[in-house]
């Protein structure tokens, strides 16, 4: 799908919406889910413009990993790692994405039922 530059997670890395920013690096954002769903929620997003997974292209392939390895890196640094945690990628409207910038979700602090709703 085409990207919109409008989204808010496109408006959080420009700086013009707030939000609780736990990792910035060349390559992705991560803070603090504004709704969370678990006692430690965080987002991982990249700074390149993807709608969604399924918009990545062969190019985007170390964006992708670089996300995985700064969502685990995180989790450690929060010290959520050792008792487990969910990572967790809406892909379009009936999986239940929302926002129209990739994004990985981090949830960690509670038992995680199987399946997801
Ligand atoms: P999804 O439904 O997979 O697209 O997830 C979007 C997530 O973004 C939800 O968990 C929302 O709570 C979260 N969210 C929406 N707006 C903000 C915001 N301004 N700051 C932080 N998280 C947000």
């Amino acid at each position: 799908m085409t990207y919109d530059d409008s989204n808010v997670f496109a408006r959080i890395l420009r700086k013009e919406v707030p939000a609780r920013i736990l990792h910035e690096d060349h390559l992705c954002l991560a803070f603090a889910d504004i709704t969370p769903q678990a006692p430690t929620h965080f987002l991982v997003i990249p700074k390149r413009p993807i709608a969604r997974l399924a918009d990545a292209g062969a190019e985007d392939k170390a964006v992708l990993g670089h996300l995985l390895w700064a969502a685990a890196d995180i989790a450690a640094r929060l010290g959520v790692a050792h008792d487990g945690f969910r990572v967790v990628i809406n892909n379009g409207a009936r999986a239940g994405q929302s926002v129209f910038h990739l994004h990985v979700h981090v949830l960690a602090g509670r038992d995680m039922a199987w399946p997801p709703g």
